[in-house]
C-alpha cells in the first residue's frame, strides 16, 4: 500500500490523537475556569478511535501519540492503548506513547507500560505547590510528582514538558533543570503558543521567548547544539556538565515547517494537517457511514493529506497574536 506523501514530499509517519477534550485539570494558558465540552455523542468511540489509528497505521504512520484533553481521565482508555499493542506486536507501529499531565499515572503507568508505552511526556511548570496549584488552577502537584515515580518504576523514560512563562516560571530555569538532572529525566521547554480564547490571561505578558531561557542556561552550563531533529518544533541541546539533553519548542521563533511529518486528529474525528491553520478534514463521517469498510477512510485520509499546507502563520513578532488560531490545545492535542 501506498506510504502517505503530503504535496511538499514530506513522509507522514506521526499522528497525534487527541482522545478527549476534557481534563482534571484548568491549565490558565490552555482552558478557561468553566470550559464546555464536547457532549459525548460527537466524540469517537473507543472502537471508532481503534479504526482510525489502525487506517493510519495501515498507511504507514509509526508513531502514536495520545494526548487531549487529560487522555487518561477518557474512561476505558487502557482498553484502546492495549488494543493498539497489536500494531507494536506486528512491526507496523515504533511507538506508542503519551502526553499527560500526570494525575493518573500512579495507577495507570504499569498498565501502560505492559502495553507496550516506553517514553511518556509529563506536563509541570513549576516545582512549587502553591504555584502548581495556581497555574494548573485544579491540579496537585504531589499527585503528579507520585505518577512522576510510577512511571519511572514501571521503567519508562520520562520527559518533563514546561511552559516557559515569563514572570512565572524564570526562576525554576536552574531548579528544575538541576531536579530532572538529578533523576534522569528530560526536559523540554515549550513557548506558549495563541491558541482558544481562555477568557482574561494575557498572553502577550506570558510570553517568554527561548532564545532568552537558552541564553540564561549558557550562563551556567556548556550548550552543544545535537543535530537529531524529530521532525517536530523541538531543537535539543545537551548540558556537557550534567550530560542531560534539553529541548526547546519554538513554533513561534523558529520555522520547523519544512520537515513536518505529523497530523493531529481530533476527539471528534476531524484531521488537523497543520497545528497553526484552521483547514480540517472531517474523518468522522467517513467511518460512520461506513461500518463495514475502511476504504472510504482511507481514501478520506489521503485526500486530507494531499492538501496539507506548506507551513503555520504563528507570528507574535507584530506586538499582536497575528495568525491565532481559534480552537482550544486541548481539542487538537498538545
Ligand atoms: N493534558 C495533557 C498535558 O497537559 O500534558 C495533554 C494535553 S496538553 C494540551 C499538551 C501540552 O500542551 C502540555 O504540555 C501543555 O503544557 C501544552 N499547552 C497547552 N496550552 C498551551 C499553549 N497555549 N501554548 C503552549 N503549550 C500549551
Ligand atoms: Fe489539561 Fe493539559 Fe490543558 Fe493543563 S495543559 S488544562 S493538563 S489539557
Amino acid at each position: 500500500m501506498d506510504k502517505l506523501i503530503d504535496p511538499f514530499a514530506r513522509p507522514i509517519s506521526y499522528l497525534r490523537v487527541s482522545v478527549t477534550d476534557r481534563c482534571d485539570f484548568r491549565c490558565v494558558y490552555c482552558m478557561s475556569e468553566n470550559m464546555s465540552f464536547l457532549p459525548k455523542k460527537e466524540l469517537l468511540t473507543l472502537e471508532e478511535l481503534d479504526r482510525m489509528c489502525s487506517s493510519f497505521v495501515r498507511l504507514g504512520v509509526e508513531k502514536l501519540r495520545i494526548t487531549g484533553g487529560e487522555p487518561l481521565v477518557r474512561r476505558d482508555i487502557m482498553t484502546f492503548f492495549q488494543r493498539m499493542t497489536r500494531h507494536l506486536d506486528s512491526g507496523a507501529l515504533r511507538e506508542l506513547t503519551l502526553t499527560t499531565n500526570g494525575s493518573q499515572l500512579e495507577r495507570f503507568a504499569q498498565p501502560l507500560y505492559d502495553a507496550g508505552v516506553r517514553r511518556v511526556n509529563i506536563s509541570a511548570d513549576t516545582l512549587d505547590e502553591e504555584k502548581f496549584a495556581k497555574i494548573t488552577r485544579w491540579g496537585r502537584l504531589p499527585q503528579v510528582l507520585r505518577g512522576i515515580d510510577a512511571a519511572q518504576k514501571a521503567g519508562m523514560r520520562v520527559k518533563l514538558n514546561a511552559v516557559a512563562l515569563k514572570g512565572f516560571n524564570e526562576d525554576e530555569l536552574f531548579p528544575i533543570t538541576e531536579w530532572c538532572a538529578e533523576r534522569g529525566i528530560d526536559l523540554t521547554w515549550i513557548e506558549v503558543m495563541p491558541m482558544g480564547d481562555i477568557g482574561n490571561e494575557d498572553r502577550l505578558g506570558q510570553y517568554w521567548k527561548l532564545d532568552d531561557l537558552r541564553a540564561r542556561l549558557a550562563e551556567q552550563y556548556t550548550l552543544t547544539d545535537l543535530p537529531e531533529s524529530t521532525g517536530g518544533p523541538a531543537r535539543y541541546v545537551r548540558l556537557e556538565e550534567t550530560g542531560q539533553k534539553i529541548g526547546f519548542i519554538t513554533p513561534l521563533t523558529h520555522n520547523f515547517c519544512e520537515s513536518c511529518n505529523r497530523v493531529r486528529l481530533t476527539c471528534t474525528g476531524e484531521l488537523f494537517m497543520c497545528l497553526g491553520q484552521e483547514d480540517n478534514a472531517d474523518l468522522r463521517s467517513a467511518l460512520r457511514n461506513h461500518p463495514d469498510s475502511d476504504a472510504p477512510l482511507e481514501q478520506a485520509i489521503r485526500n486530507a493529506i494531499a492538501r496539507k499546507p506548506e507551513g503555520h502563520d504563528f507570528d507574535y513578532s507584530r506586538q499582536t497574536v497575528d495568525g491565532r488560531v481559534s480552537r482550544h490545545m486541548s481539542h487538537t492535542g498538545g
